[in-house]
C-alpha cells in the first residue's frame, strides 16, 4: 500500500513560503497593498487545495498526477497551486501537465507550449480531431458538449494510462460542484454532485478535483493577477450551456443576498444524513423495526441490571 500524503498546512506555513512566479505578476501586483493581498490570495488557495489533497487522500508517495489544462483559469491556477505545493510538500510526487488540443478553428496551438516551457514542468500537447467527430455526429441545433465532453473524457484518461500517471487532475472548483448538485437535482432527479476524488466506471483512472475547496471568485482574481494567457472556450461555436448558466446566476444571487450559503451548501455537501434522506439503497427503512426491537430489549436488559 502506498503512504498516505501528509501535506499538512500548519507544515507549511513553518516551511519558507514560495511566492508564484514573478514572471507572470501583472504591475498592478508590484503596488505593496495589493502584492499584499495577493500573497494572502495565494496562501488562501495554498491552504484549500491542501486541505483537499489531505481530506480526501488525494495524492500519495511517489504519485504521478496529469494536470488536465485547458488554457482557462481554473487549470492555470490549479497547475500553478499543486506546482506551489510540490515544492514544500514532505512526499515526492510528480506533475505533468497534459493539452488535449481537439482541433477546433482558431485555438491558438502556440498559447500552452509556450506558458509551459516557462514553468519546467512536464507537459504533452495531445492532439485528437473531436472536433470533426462532434460536428459531424451532432444534429443541427443540438447542443454539442455532452458528446464532445465524452470524447474529451475518453481521450485523456487513455492517454494517462499510456503515460503512466497515477492521478488525473481536473480543475473543478466549488461552484462547479454546487452547480452540478442543483442542475443534477433540477433535471437528473437525483442528489449528486462532482466528488473530490473519483475512481472511473472501469477502475483505471482515478480523478482527482484539488480546487473543490476554492471559490471560483478567488481563482478569478488569482488568474487575473497572474495574468495567465487564457485561452477563450467559445472557440468551438457550442452555445453555452444555459441550464448551467440559469443555476450559476442563481447561485451567484443567493450569494449575493445571504453571504456565506454557498459556504453552507457546500458544507452540506460533505455532510450527509442518509437516515434523513428517502434513499432505500442508502438507508435500511425496512430494516427499522428490527433496530428498533434490538434497541427496547437492549433497554430492557439495562434496567433490569439496575
Ligand atoms: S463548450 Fe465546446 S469545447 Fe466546451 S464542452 Fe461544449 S462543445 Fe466541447
Amino acid at each position: 500500500m502506498q503512504d498516505a500524503v501528509t501535506f499538512d498546512p500548519r507544515e507549511r506555513q513553518a516551511a519558507p513560503e514560495t511566492p508564484p512566479s514573478a514572471a507572470h505578476a501583472t504591475p498592478e501586483a508590484n503596488d505593496a497593498g495589493t502584492r499584499r493581498e495577493f500573497n494572502k490570495l495565494h496562501k488562501r488557495l495554498r491552504r484549500q487545495v491542501g486541505n483537499a489533497i489531505i481530506d480526501y487522500g488525494m495524492i500519495h508517495e511517489g504519485d504521478r498526477v496529469m494536470v488536465c489544462l485547458s488554457g482557462g483559469k481554473d487549470s492555470y491556477t490549479m497547475l500553478e497551486i499543486l506546482r506551489s505545493l510540490q515544492r514544500n510538500a514532505p512526499v515526492d510526487f510528480s506533475l505533468v501537465a497534459v493539452n488535449l488540443d481537439q482541433k477546433q478553428p482558431g485555438f491558438p496551438e502556440h498559447v500552452l507550449p509556450e506558458y509551459l516551457e516557462g514553468t519546467g514542468v512536464e507537459y504533452h500537447i495531445l492532439e485528437r480531431d473531436t472536433y470533426s467527430v462532434v460536428k459531424e455526429k451532432t444534429p443541427e441545433g443540438k447542443t454539442t458538449c455532452a458528446l464532445c465532453s465524452r470524447l474529451r473524457r475518453g481521450s485523456l484518461y487513455g492517454f494517462a494510462e499510456e503515460i503512466g500517471a497515477t492521478k488525473i487532475a481536473l480543475g473543478h472548483h466549488r461552484e462547479d460542484i454546487l452547480e452540478t448538485l442543483f442542475l443534477n437535482m433540477f433535471f437528473g432527479g437525483s442528489l449528486k454532485a462532482m466528488p473530490p476524488k473519483l475512481l472511473s466506471d472501469d477502475g483505471r483512472n482515478l480523478v482527482i478535483r484539488p480546487l473543490a475547496y476554492c471559490r471560483e471568485a478567488d481563482i478569478a482574481e488569482f488568474a487575473r493577477q497572474m495574468a495567465f494567457p487564457i485561452i477563450p472556450c467559445n472557440l468551438c461555436g457550442s452555445q453555452p450551456n444555459l441550464q448551467r448558466q440559469v443555476v450559476k446566476e442563481m447561485l451567484a444571487e443567493w450569494e449575493a443576498k445571504h453571504p456565506g450559503r454557498l459556504e453552507s451548501m457546500f458544507k452540506a455537501v460533505t455532510n450527509v444524513a442518509p437516515s434523513q434522506l428517502a434513499d432505500r439503497e442508502l438507508f435500511d427503512f425496512a430494516g427499522l423495526e428490527e433496530k428498533q426491537a434490538k434497541m427496547q430489549a437492549r433497554r430492557i436488559d439495562i434496567q433490569q441490571e439496575l
